[in-house]
């Protein structure tokens, strides 16, 4: 049975697509934390970082790449953004399949950490 983001993949469920190419996909997070709060995925199922592996580097250069290109798209360059990548447990990685939070259009997106 395929993870929820893979049903997002192949678009068994639907999501508010921002951004597409070969490798990633990005869309909407439905429970939006900030006012543009954006989930960027690789298309192949890959469950954590740590899952990873040497094959691949164009999945991994194409995630950085998302980000410039969405950041370009939501003018989000001048005020600035902030990239999370829940990991594991202790992060409260919820949705195993590997996601880049791009948390944006807020003037002041509040101190990294709350513990
Ligand atoms: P994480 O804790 O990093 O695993 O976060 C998972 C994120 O996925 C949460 O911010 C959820 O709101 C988001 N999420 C879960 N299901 C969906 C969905 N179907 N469409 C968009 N975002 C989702
Ligand atoms: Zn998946």
């Amino acid at each position: 049975m395929s993870c929820i983001f893979c049903k997002i993949v192949s678009n068994e469920i639907p999501a508010k697509t921002v951004y597409e190419n070969d490798y990633v996909i990005a869309f909407y997070d439905i429970n939006p934390i900030t006012r543009e709060h954006i989930l960027i995925i690789p298309k192949k199922h890959i469950s954590s970082i740590d899952h990873i592996s040497d094959e691949d580097k164009d999945i991994s250069a194409a995630l950085f790449n998302a980000v410039r290109e969405i950041v370009k798209l939501k003018n989000m360059q001048d005020d600035g953004y902030r990239i999370i990548i829940n990991n594991g447990r202790a992060a409260g990685q919820e949705v195993f399949h590997l996601h880049l939070h791009l948390l944006g259009g807020e003037k002041n997106l509040g101190p990294m950490l709350s513990l």
